[in-house]
């Protein structure tokens, strides 16, 4: 094998908050493929961090649910608590030292402050233009003044008009603009635990992932990502976003969405097959 070419690398990043549903067996089926393809090593990260969401029993029913699915992966827990593959452990609970140290480096370089808004103040903020429901509105800066000290939620300050340009695999050519289309976004909560962009590009990093493959409501958090990559100095994977599966109403999937549960299709008597074309053949947008 040459040794200049680095062994793909990719990832499932799946969240314990709840039942896997069929939206998040098209993009991890795709994860799967793209891995298979390129000859490359598949890594399960559980992104548990969300303490008020995540539960250990969706921990456990999220690694069954992608076995019966027929997923398998090189590295991460093959079963509850079982670690494999050097690059662990692969909870992200279990990762703090990590994420601080990141943290520590990015306060280092001048890139954070503390925000003290409350959630009042920032639900009066707009929204960026074109946003996913659930992305954040653009942070009106109110604390970009401050430093690293005292309590609070720490801020990421990007520098306005920066363009982030990517071209992903799935989708084609991307561009945003910071201050614009997302503004300063938080890396680690006023509780002390590390946001989802945070400990995303600290794994990605530290796991080897050299393409990200998941959902297109990502594409805005992939803008931010870049932009903690490059205040790191670290190198960007390539990204491939996948389209959504939408219900018949044409709104996409969601946690809530019980009925299209893997659980619940399986004991409803769906073959594998069966929910593995639902998944692949389904309307997406
Ligand atoms: N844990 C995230 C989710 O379930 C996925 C994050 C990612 O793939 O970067 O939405």
């Amino acid at each position: 094998m040459p040794t200049d070419t680095i062994a793909y690398r990719g990832r499932i990043a799946p969240s314990p908050t709840g039942y896997l549903h069929l939206g998040h067996a098209r993009t991890f089926l795709i994860a799967a493929e793209r891995a298979a393809a390129a000859g490359g090593v598949l890594v399960l990260r559980d992104e548990d961090l969300d303490r008020d969401r995540a539960r250990p029993e969706y921990a456990r029913a999220m690694l069954e649910d992608l076995h019966w699915l027929g997923l398998r992966w090189d590295e991460g827990p093959q079963a509850p608590g079982e670690e494999a593959g050097a690059y662990g452990p692969y909870r992200q609970s279990a990762r703090f030292t990590l994420y601080r140290k990141v943290i520590a480096e990015l306060a280092e370089g001048g890139w954070l402050y503390r925000c003290v808004c409350s959630r009042k103040d920032l639900a009066t903020a707009v929204r960026a233009p074109h946003a996913e429901d659930e992305d954040e509105p653009v942070y009106p800066k109110t604390c970009r003044g401050r430093g690293c000290e005292g309590d609070g939620a720490l801020r990421f300050r990007v520098r306005d008009g920066e363009a982030v340009l990517f071209e992903d695999g799935g989708l084609g050519p991307q561009s945003f603009v910071a201050g614009v289309d997302f503004g300063d976004f938080v890396v680690e909560r006023r509780d002390g635990v590390p946001s989802y962009q945070l400990a995303c590009v600290a794994d990605d990093f530290a796991m080897g992932i050299t393409e990200v493959v998941r959902g297109r409501d990502l594409l805005r958090s992939t803008a931010r990502q870049i932009l903690l990559q490059r205040a790191l100095g670290y190198p960007q994977p390539a990204y491939f976003h996948c389209l959504l599966l939408v219900d018949a109403h044409g709104q996409r999937l969601a946690k809530r969405s019980d009925a299209v549960s893997l659980r619940a299709l399986r004991s409803a008597g769906k073959t594998v097959a069966e929910v593995r074309a639902m998944a692949m053949g389904g309307v997406v947008r």
